[in-house]
This record gives C-alpha cells, structure tokens and sequence, in this order.
C-alpha cells in the first residue's frame, strides 16, 4: 500500500521519532504548525476515525495513553495542547492513515 505512514512505521522513510511501542508511532509533523507538533499514529493502517472498528477499541484506549506519553516527553502536558484529527475532504485530511495531531509549545487561538 503507498501509504507515507505506513512507510515511517517500517522504516522505509525516516522520521524524528519522539516515542514508539508495538502499536503507535509519535514523530515530529514535517511541516510544525507550533513549537511542539507531533503526529502519534497507530502502526496498523486505518485510514480515519470513520474506519476504526469496534476489534480496534482497544487500540484508540492505548493511542490515548500514546498521547500522554507524547504531552509528557514534550513538557506540553504542564501548559496545555490541543489533539486534533482531521477527516475527510471538508476536514482536510490529508494523509490517510488516521493520526492525532498533538500541537503545544505557545498559545493556541481557537479557528476552524
Ligand atoms: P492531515 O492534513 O492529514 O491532518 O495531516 C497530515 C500531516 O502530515 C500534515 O501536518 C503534514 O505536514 C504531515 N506530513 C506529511 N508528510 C509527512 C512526512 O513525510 N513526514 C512527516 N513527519 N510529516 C508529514
Ligand atoms: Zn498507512
């Protein structure tokens, strides 16, 4: 599949890696939007939201935890940060391989 992310997730294109286990990858977004812009994916290929199911439950709780880890690792977790997952066309997703965005490291206005 010609995914990018599945591409990060086995090594194939390089990435700044911030924290990895069995399920998740969380690397540094090529092109930040704030100080501290990391995107924390799950290392199965799922293209959004709308397509987790109910067998990956499990998997969400874990990302969750993924993105602790990630506020941690970052110091964003002592002043705050947004998750973000963008879907679809109005959403402007992307890259189709579901991913939150963990954005921190100033003051955040909120726009959509
Ligand atoms: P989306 O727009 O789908 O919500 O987010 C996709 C994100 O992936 C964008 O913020 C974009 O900058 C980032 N991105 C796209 N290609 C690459 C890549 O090859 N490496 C990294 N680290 N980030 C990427
Ligand atoms: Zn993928």
């Amino acid at each position: 599949m010609d995914c990018i992310f599945c591409k990060i997730v086995n090594g194939e294109l390089p990435s700044q890696k911030v924290y990895e286990d069995e399920f998740a990858v969380a690397f540094r977004d090529i092109n930040p939007i704030a100080p501290v812009h990391v995107l924390t994916i799950p290392k199965k290929h799922i293209s959004s939201l709308l397509d987790i199911g109910t067998e990956d439950k499990e998997l969400i709780g874990h990302l969750h935890q993924v993105i602790q880890n990630v506020a941690r690792i970052t110091g964003v977790d002592k002043t705050g940060f947004r998750v973000i997952t963008n879907i679809g066309e109005h959403g402007q997703q992307s890259v189709h391989h579901l991913h939150y965005h963990v954005i921190g490291g100033r003051q955040l206005e909120w726009k959509a």
